[in-house]
């Protein structure tokens, strides 16, 4: 396990953003008391998770990320030490995890790393098709202010790509896909995207801190943007589909240190 790291840092994190909910908390009373419920404003979403919630995240996301070995066992203690909770949290997040498949509870063995090679080519090729269906609706769907809203992430993106800026090329991406979700008015897609599993920020950086992958990112984003402001629903499905997994194939190679060949066409 090679975690420690980035869990104590999370739960610290999350710890004085706790804090600060209550400082926050304390805030909003006194403003409620002069005038009215009118100044409250919303609490982040972030802060509304549960001590299981956020292990249950962080956990995901490292096994995600490759930071387990396939079938290795689970340490609870070691991580309710890592996290600094007890290890109530810790098991019923290995419960949540093991209803999504991640890991297994076997009888005098503990809990294993279910999380492997077949498992991360499925996640993206399952990935891939659900975005290439939502790209193919935005196509059909999308609205002149879709349109707008689209070409001007793509021209941050632009921007972002010649400065090299990995963070903020991060959250263009997360807007560029959202912008699309948008435009294709998906629901019932919707919903089953929301449920899929796939790699989180930390990987995600390690991709976008290398110049030629931002640039092939840049390209593939730029084209699906042209086929869906087009209207070509076929085209902008197809370059959905190869932006997926092609990125996709780039994770395989970071986690599990081997180029795979995954278009399967
Ligand atoms: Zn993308």
């Amino acid at each position: 396990m090679r975690i420690d790291i980035n869990l104590k840092s999370d739960i610290s994190n999350f710890t004085s953003r706790f804090d600060r909910q209550q400082d926050f908390a304390a805030m909003a009373n006194e403003t409620d008391l002069q005038r009215g419920m009118g100044g409250i404003e919303k609490l982040d979403p972030q802060l509304q998770l549960t001590v299981r919630d956020h292990v249950h995240r962080i956990l995901r996301g490292a096994i995600i990320a490759g930071r387990f070995t396939p079938d290795e066992k689970v340490n609870e203690r070691q991580l309710a030490e890592q996290f600094g909770v007890s290890t109530t949290p810790i098991k019923e997040a290995l419960r949540l995890l093991e209803a999504e498949g991640l890991v297994q509870a076997l009888p005098r063995r503990g809990v294993l790393i279910k999380f492997n090679m077949n498992w991360a080519e499925e996640m993206i090729l399952a990935r891939a098709a659900l975005e290439s269906m939502i790209g193919h609706l935005a196509a059909r769907r999308i609205a002149d202010e879709g349109k707008t809203a689209l070409r001007a992430t793509v021209n941050l993106m632009e921007a972002a790509t010649s400065s090299g800026n990995a963070d903020q090329l991060i959250v263009l991406n997360e807007a560029f896909h959202d912008e699309i979700h948008r435009a294709s008015r998906c629901q019932y897609l919707a919903r089953l995207i929301e449920r899929q599993q796939f790699y989180d920020a930390s990987i995600r950086r390690i991709i976008h801190s290398d110049p030629a992958e931002r640039n092939k990112a840049l390209r593939e984003h730029s084209s699906i943007a042209d086929a869906i402001i087009d209207g070509d629903a076929e085209r902008a499905e197809r370059h959905m589909r190869n932006h997926v997994v092609r990125s996709g194939e780039t994770y395989l190679s970071i986690v599990f240190g081997k180029k795979e060949d995954i278009q399967g066409e």
